[in-house]
């Protein structure tokens, strides 16, 4: 029997404990439904641990947006080397991020939840198809 790796579990934004179950509904870029589910439908743990505990998330998101800024502000002038119009980067920062908003909204909760969530550890037991058995 296989193991999930961890980080194609990450990538593809699985349930940190069982790492089988989906963590949100919807395609990436399908607005409207990008939510995240309740709880996971392979092992049935409540995402939300503590009331209000994504608002953490706004946290890491935080953080992936000033990353991504960065690397933005270093593309633009690797592309365009542009130094004298500020306009140019605030265009590209302000569009780059709006693009990558619902990548940074799906992975600060995958973040929070693999990385900052010592309640939430991974249980081989449970990263198996047969769902039913640890409810
Ligand atoms: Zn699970």
């Amino acid at each position: 029997m296989s193991k999930t790796a961890k980080s194609w579990a990450m990538l593809h934004a699985k349930c940190p404990r069982c790492r089988r179950g989906a963590m949100f509904s919807g395609g990436i870029y399908n607005f409207g439904s990008n939510k995240i589910f309740d709880r996971c439908p392979h092992c049935n743990l409540y995402y939300e641990i503590e009331p209000g505990y994504f608002y953490a998330a706004m946290y890491v998101s935080y953080a992936l947006n000033v990353m991504e800024g960065l690397l933005i502000v270093a593309l633009t002038y690797f592309i365009t080397q542009n130094s004298t119009s500020p306009w140019l980067y605030i265009g590209t920062i302000l569009t780059g991020l709006l693009v990558l908003s619902p990548i940074n909204f799906r992975y600060s909760r995958v973040l929070l939840l693999y990385w900052l969530s010592p309640k939430i550890n991974y249980q081989p037991h449970l990263d198996k198809d047969d769902s039913t058995a640890n409810h």
